[in-house]
């Protein structure tokens, strides 16, 4: 039984997923045949023992593993599948609650245990987000949907209970908070500039030695060094340690062509774009495991997340949507788990970064890759 509950004082919302707790932890039991590991459920020759696929891509004819990518619905939902409706939040006193109305699903990126994301050839990513994309797309065409959260864990470090590379998505009938902190920032940024604030930042962080002026506006403080944050760049995105990096390593991954909306990423077959995305992915990813060899041999524990518009079509939209076509930019964030969140980030929300973005970045640059991505 899955429930939403709102926080009478804070307005945010909590999943109650309970019976969760009981999912198994794979990472303990893995005894391997070759490249299947017998005990994973995402490992070929398995495949009973996760729900009924979605969707699958399948291999030419004849092959084996018959599959590329699977997606499925989650054995343990944290969001719940409830079939019946979705219904308007109730209330009990003071609080609200709303029963768990949405899906939860995995999508098995590769039938290779041990072949990292990163690992994948481009072909294949390019592949595994046009599936993040078609999910979200044919999830947005449920009205009872108000928001897609698409994310992956790898490592245990960061919440990743099977080690065979797979991300997840989520959907729920509200707007997540960090997801609403940023549409609220973007609209009020939009209503005073009339522009987007991704399309200001990608400008200012892309530019030639910006010159810094002092409150009054008229003194030079200091010259930013060029694309200083800047770790990676393709024709279609740009990947940058961002000026407020909540973590070390923190990255985000910003399309260079303005959209609100990650299912309009690569339409009308743009198939450059999605090469792109599969790039810089692969890249930076490649780049932080490299920089950061010497702490982490294997690789970095990380989550990332995709940030996009949530569902027009939703039943209960307010109005307060009106600008989002223009004033949000979707983005994914990739997010390396390399501190633990203390007292004070539980305390008071904010953050203690010990690796200024600058550096960051810098290091990032310099992690030199066994092959040069082509362009
Ligand atoms: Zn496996
Ligand atoms: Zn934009
Ligand atoms: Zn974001």
């Amino acid at each position: 039984m899955t429930e939403f509950r709102r926080d009478p004082i804070t307005g945010k919302w909590v999943i109650i997923a309970a019976g969760r707790a009981k999912r198994p932890d794979y990472f303990k039991k893995e005894q391997k045949q070759g490249d299947v590991v017998v005990s994973c459920p995402f490992c070929p020759g398995n495949e009973d023992k996760t729900p009924k696929e979605i969707r699958v891509d399948p291999m030419e004819a004849g092959q084996n593993p018959y599959w590329r990518i699977r997606v499925v619905p989650n054995l343990y939902p944290a969001a719940g599948i409830i079939k019946e409706g979705l219904e308007r939040p109730q209330k009990l006193g003071l609080y609200s609650t709303m029963k768990g109305y949405g899906a939860h699903e995995v999508i098995i990126e590769s039938p290779h245990h041990n072949i990292p994301f990163e690992d994948q050839p481009i072909e294949h990513l390019m592949l595994l987000f046009m599936r993040f994309k078609e999910r979200v797309i044919d999830l947005y065409k449920d009205d009872q949907i108000k928001q897609v959260v698409l994310y992956k864990n790898h490592g245990r470090e960061a919440g990743a209970s099977i080690s065979h590379p797979h991300s997840q998505l989520i959907t729920l009938p509200f707007v997540p908070d960090d997801l609403k902190e940023e549409l609220n920032g973007a609209r009020a940024y939009y209503a005073k500039e009339k522009s987007c604030i991704w399309c200001d930042i990608l400008m200012q962080e892309m530019r030639t030695n910006l010159q810094i002026f002092d409150e009054t506006g008229t003194s030079i403080v200091r010259a930013d060094p060029l694309k200083e944050r800047v770790v990676f760049e393709n024709r279609g995105f740009v990947a940058l340690c961002p000026f407020a990096s909540k973590f070390p390593y923190e990255m985000h991954i910003i399309p260079k062509r303005h959209s609100h909306y990650f299912g309009n990423f690569g339409e009308k077959e743009n198939f450059q774009e999605i090469k792109d995305l599969a790039e810089i992915f692969k890249t930076v990813i490649k780049k932080l495991n490299k920089a950061l060899l010497g702490i982490y041999p294997e690789s970095v524990p990380y989550n990332f997340f995709l940030h996009t518009s949530p569902n027009l079509k939703f039943r209960w939209n307010e109005d307060k949507f009106k600008t989002l076509e223009f004033d949000f930019h979707w983005h994914f964030e990739i997010h390396p788990r390399t501190s633990i969140e203390a007292g004070f980030e539980k305390g008071s929300g904010s953050y203690i970064n010990v690796v200024a973005p600058e550096i960051a970045s810098k290091e990032l640059r310099d992690a030199p890759l066994e092959i040069q991505p082509s362009v």
